[in-house]
């Protein structure tokens, strides 16, 4: 079979890929394949908790997570009003140290314009009927936080692309991905495609991606874990969202009553093809004690299944988001470090604004903090570490 042409591949069908061509159709930029040898939603996306918050640690950060919400909140509107609500997000902590960076981590967002604030523990009791927080010396929350369902937001991007011609070789093996001439060629199915451009939006099996193409970049795939549970009587819809900043657990509500729970990164690398997709009984035992501690009304709460995902970390918690250093016409859109639901419409947008734009150079100054060829010639070696951090701001890059 003849080989086909395309503007550009993008290889993976994760949240990021499938918005990535989402945007690439809607700027004309055409014809786009998109490639996984999965379905959307195979990798972390399906497995993710799909909490959105303003409550980050760079200006960066809090305006593309922003402009995905805006984007998930009209796209859910027209397509399943189900896949988002606004919910708000609170965290708290007994320890002092955490305390001060609670506070410091507020100021911050008031001065980027989050409304977020500090709250007393009559709030979050209100907020909270079946919470208990003596001890809590600190807590802060921000209303505009939100929820979306992160598989049914990547089905729709992927709708919205293929009705704009994007072609999906979806659930096949990749056979060869390579440099030839000027062309960046992908064959998978019995089908070739060549494409001056490429973007490898793999997620967790970017690192490998990558370094099989002689253009490593520093990822660390680790696995973090998730649960649902129901508590007898069930939680309201409009639940905010919760992370208790000690023991590291965060919940947010689900559907029919139901709670999802989850904890933060291991700090080992794993390998993507491998790695043990089932909830460990250490995991589901934390979250137990968290909830006979944090929740005591959840503490006899149903277990209804428990898994774990795999995400990307990087050595400074930033995405790579850009050209991969010394190779041209290849781009990369991972190491979300386990906030890549929030992370991606707003990502993707601007990702396909530099490919679609006659100046190039000016789009890419708005993914500078996270421009991949900040790693040119990197030999490190680093351990994942938790995206989770109540630091930052004082870089002036962000
Ligand atoms: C338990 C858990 C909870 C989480 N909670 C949140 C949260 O509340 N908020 C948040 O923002 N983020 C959260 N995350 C992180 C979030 O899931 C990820 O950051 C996000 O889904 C990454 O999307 P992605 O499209 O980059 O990657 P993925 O969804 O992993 O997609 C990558 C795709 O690449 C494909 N692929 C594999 N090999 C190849 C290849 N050779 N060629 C092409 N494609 C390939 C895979 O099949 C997969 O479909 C959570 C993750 C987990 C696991």
């Amino acid at each position: 079979m003849a080989a086909e042409r395309a503007e550009a591949v993008v290889l993976g069908a994760g949240i990021a890929g499938c918005a990535l061509a989402f945007h690439l159709a809607a700027r004309s930029v055409g014809p786009i394949v998109v490639f996984d040898p999965q379905t959307p939603g195979a990798g972390a996306t399906g497995r993710a908790a799909g909490i959105v918050t303003e409550q980050l640690w760079d200006r960066w950060d809090v305006e593309v997570t922003r402009a995905s919400k805006a984007e998930y909140a009209a796209l859910a509107a027209r397509w399943d009003p189900t896949a988002y609500a606004v919910n708000g997000f609170v965290r708290w902590t007994r320890r002092p140290e955490v305390a001060e960076a609670l506070a410091r981590s507020v100021e911050r967002l008031e001065g980027w314009g989050v409304r977020s604030r500090r709250l007393t523990t009559d709030e979050l009791a209100a907020h909270f009927p079946a919470g208990r927080f003596d001890g809590v010396i600190a807590a802060s929350g921000c209303v505009d936080d939100a929820v979306v369902t992160p598989s049914t937001m990547a089905q729709i991007y992927a709708e919205g692309a293929r009705a704009h011609g994007v072609d999906f070789w979806l659930g096949q093996p990749l056979s060869a991905f390579r440099k030839v001439g000027d062309a960046w060629q992908l064959t998978s199915g019995g089908r070739t495609v060549h494409a001056s451009r490429a973007v490898v939006a793999a997620g967790a099996w970017s690192k490998r991606l990558l370094a099989d193409l002689g253009h490593p970049l520093p990822l660390a795939p680790y696995r973090t874990q998730a649960a649902i549970l129901r508590p007898s009587p069930g939680v309201p819809p409009d639940l905010p969202s919760a992370h208790d900043l000690d023991s590291d657990v965060y919940v947010r509500p689900e559907q029919n009553g139901r709670v999802l729970a989850g904890d933060g990164t291991e700090h080992v690398e794993v390998d993507p093809e491998t790695f043990r997709t089932g909830g460990d009984d250490a995991f589901v035992a934390h979250v137990a004690e968290t909830f006979a501690d944090r929740f005591p009304a959840w503490a006899e709460a149903e277990l209804v299944r428990a898994w774990a995902g795999v995400c990307a970390s990087t050595p400074d918690r930033r995405p790579l988001i850009g050209p991969v250093p010394r190779a041209d016409g290849l781009y990369v859109l991972a190491g979300f470090n386990g906030f890549g639901v929030m992370r991606a419409g707003g990502a993707a947008s601007r990702l396909a604004a530099v490919l679609g734009s006659a100046d190039a150079d000016r789009e890419l100054g708005r993914l500078a903090p996270v421009d991949p060829r900040r790693f040119a010639g990197w030999t490190g070696t680093f351990s994942p570490r938790p995206g989770f951090t109540l630091e930052g701001g004082d870089d002036p890059r962000f």
